[in-house]
């Protein structure tokens, strides 16, 4: 923590003796939020521009959500999976038209991504067959089977052996899917863009190329859309965005933005993948759970009532436009609000820290990349004070050209 008051440093302190050190030292205490900012224990303010990590998409407070999930709590909270609720029912039926794909779909609830592709990696088992194939690069989430998917040999390797035949090819490159995926293949999977990669955009055609190789050879084509999806690009799904996919998948993950900040996941099966689980294959406690999904569908209300898809690409267009201008960033990628961008030198965690320090909470997925997924309701004159302060950031970082 940078700011040292009495607060902070307690806090601090205390968060070391009490929680185990996973995640390192937290950059802040964080006490309120409002929109698209929060604020820290000494009563400042940061415009937030990761949103949690590309999951407050109506930002902090929302009234809809706030009242979607308190009315929900106050009228039934918790049921188990023996009953369901208008809710469950609800949000399966939404994420199914927003899906709009060309064969019925069904879903499967869960509390976490990382639970979504636990539960569709089981689901892929239901084929028959084994392999996996994935991609370099990829986040799938820590739990055993979502990390056997997982390219980062950090995060694998204390945990090996892991479940699974899983096979990496290099993302983006038609050509090595195509000579990996064979008959014995059960599923291809792929995030449309990578997230935790400092969001990496496939070329032109690469998803069209993984459907086509898919069918050639029976595989389930599963797009992990938990960072990507639920209008984060602009559009509902990313692979919906006719920059990047217009084919359909037979097996979608959702998670982060679904539920704007109340904790959800979700399995979604298109055609055959709908079917392929039987009463008993998989279950969960939680998952499905009323007050949860209430979130979901005050998420997609809003969005759907507020025009915020058209707003997440105008905005997103125009930070990305005003990022590239200035010399000391080589590159600006991404669709809508989820934005990553590459620093001439290795100064992505300085540029995190100065962004801070100027009132910005901006994220550092890799020591060059910079990752901005802020929340939709950000607004233009958000945009421009972020922008207004960009090339001094850089400059309080020590990055030259
Ligand atoms: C965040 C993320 C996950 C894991 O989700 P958790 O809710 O953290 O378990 C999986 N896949 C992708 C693409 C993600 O961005």
């Amino acid at each position: 923590m940078s700011d040292q008051s009495g607060l902070e440093q307690t806090y601090g302190e205390r968060y070391a003796a009490s929680l185990m050190n996973t995640f390192g030292a937290p950059k802040l205490v964080l006490t309120r939020g409002e929109g698209p900012y929060v604020w820290d224990a000494d009563g400042r303010r940061y415009l937030d521009l990761l949103g949690g990590i590309a999951v407050n998409a109506l930002g902090h407070g929302h009234p809809a959500l706030v009242d979607a999930v308190t009315t929900q709590l106050s009228t039934l909270g918790h049921i188990s999976n023996f009953f369901t609720s208008a809710p469950q029912v609800e949000l399966a039926e939404a994420l199914v038209r927003l899906l709009d794909a060309d064969a019925p779909a069904k879903v499967f609830f869960t509390n976490s991504g990382t639970e979504a592709n636990e539960a569709a990696f089981k689901l892929t088992r239901r084929t028959g067959r084994t392999r996996i194939v994935a991609a370099e690069g990829a986040f799938h989430g820590r739990t055993m089977g979502a990390l056997a998917l997982t390219a980062k040999a950090a995060y694998r390797e204390p945990f090996e052996p892991l479940p699974g035949e899983v096979v990496f090819v290099p993302y983006g490159d038609a050509e090595a899917l195509a000579a990996a995926v064979d008959d014995t293949t059960a599923a291809i999977v792929l995030e449309p863009i990578q997230g935790e990669a400092g969001v990496v955009v496939p070329p032109e055609g690469y998803l069209a190329a993984a459907r086509r190789i898919a069918d050639e050879h029976g595989a389930l084509l599963w797009f992990d859309e938990i960072q990507s999806g639920m209008g984060r690009t602009g559009h509902w799904f990313a692979h919906q965005h006719p920059a990047i996919g217009g084919v359909t998948p037979d097996v979608v993950t959702l998670a982060k933005s679904l539920g704007g900040g109340f904790p959800i996941g979700a399995l979604i099966g298109i055609g055959r993948a709908a079917e392929l689980f039987e009463p008993g294959n998989h279950g969960t406690t939680f998952g499905g759970n009323p007050v949860a999904c209430a979130a979901g569908l005050a998420v997609i209300g809003v969005i759907e009532n507020a025009g915020l898809l058209e707003r997440v690409a105008v905005l997103g267009q125009k930070i990305r436009d005003g990022l590239a201008a200035d010399p000391r960033v080589v590159e600006v990628r991404g669709e809508g609000l989820l934005i990553g961008l590459d620093l001439v030198a290795e100064s992505s965690a300085a540029v995190a820290a100065a962004a801070q320090d100027a009132g910005f909470i901006v994220n550092a997925p890799t020591p060059t990349r910079i990752r901005l997924a802020p929340a939709y309701v950000l607004t233009e004159d958000d945009v421009d004070s972020f922008l207004a302060a960009w090339p001094g950031i850089l400059d309080a970082a020590g990055v030259t050209a």
